[in-house]
């Protein structure tokens, strides 16, 4: 699909309607995620038939865009069940209806709890873990990641929550067996490179992209009305591959856990639906003015 073409299909895809400063909620504009994916599609092959994660999906722009461009298998992680909703009514917006797996599931928490990597910069103690299968760090080692051929993500710049950058960035190195691309600040470019090769062991960490990154003012903790961002696009590749090829042991736990984790899905997306209704009746009779940010 070529990229006039693609940027008009996602023009449609709805943002967040009431979208959340703690899990710094800003959707990619369609002409971010097209200039991302078809760089990522055309120049480096890591779209078309590949199975891919979005993690940090929120209302779906990347995840539809991947899908679009001829993506095998997509899965869009978010620990927002609000925002999954809306990613649902994004994806049955198009006909035939987009297929996207939605998981939720909290990325920051998972890093925590099951990789060795070390949250320097969390102050939060991790004692409160005491099972048997961890390195008496109370990290458990057992966990079976997610895996695809490439992981998208936007995910927070870590200005509300300090270090969920990085922390994205270790899950979706776990996760990819291919490439990560990822979204970061400009100015913490030379921080990013260190953690991705030193820290995170990254075979290799490249600037594909640089955007400036419009952020309207949907909190009111900005001054302006409008503040511009610059953006790195980076593409990394992990170490190793770590397919799950043969082994059917952990195939079958990893395929477990997407069970649970998905098993209240549809219980979680109505009583989110139901939250929202109440939300715009409530906003109605209070005759407040229009603040959603769909485009
Ligand atoms: N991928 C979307 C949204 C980017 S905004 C787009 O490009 O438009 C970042 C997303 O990360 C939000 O949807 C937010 O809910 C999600 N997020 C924030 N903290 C998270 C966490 N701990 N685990 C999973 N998702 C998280």
């Amino acid at each position: 699909m070529k990229p006039k073409r693609l940027e008009s299909e996602l023009q449609d895809v709805g943002t967040f309607s009431h979208p959340k400063q703690n899990l710094e909620q800003y959707a990619t504009t369609p002409a971010l995620a097209t200039k991302v994916l078809h760089l990522a599609a055309v120049e480096f092959g890591d779209i078309e038939d590949k199975s891919v994660i979005d993690l940090g999906v929120g209302t779906g722009v990347l995840a539809i865009g991947a899908k679009l461009m001829g993506a095998g298998h997509v899965l869009g992680l978010d620990v927002d069940m609000d925002a999954l909703s809306e990613c649902k009514e994004n994806l049955e917006m198009y006909e035939p209806e987009l297929e996207v797996e939605l998981v939720l599931m909290d990325v920051i928490e998972l890093i925590r709890r099951y990789d060795d990597y070390d949250e320097q910069e969390s102050d939060e103690s991790d004692d409160d873990d005491d099972d048997d299968n961890n390195n008496g760090d109370g990290k458990r080692k057992d966990y079976v990641w997610p895996k695809a051929d490439t992981v998208v993500t936007n995910p927070p710049f870590g200005t509300r929550r300090k270090g969920a950058d990085v922390a994205f960035l270790a899950a979706a190195m776990k996760m990819a067996d291919t490439a990560v691309y990822s979204f970061h600040k400009t100015s913490t470019r030379e921080y990013i490179q260190k953690v991705a090769t030193k820290k995170l062991g990254a075979k290799s960490a490249k600037v594909v992209a640089e955007m400036k990154y419009g952020l309207k003012n949907q909190y009111g903790h900005h001054r302006k009305d409008e503040v511009e961002v610059f953006v790195d696009v980076w593409r990394i590749e992990p170490t190793c591959k770590m397919k799950r090829d043969g082994n059917n042991d952990e195939d079958e736990i990893f395929e477990q856990n997407l069970r649970d984790l998905a098993a209240n899905i549809e219980e979680l997306q109505l009583s989110a639906r139901e939250r929202k209704d109440k939300h715009r009746s409530s906003k109605n009779s209070n005759n407040t003015s229009n603040t959603s940010n769909r485009r």
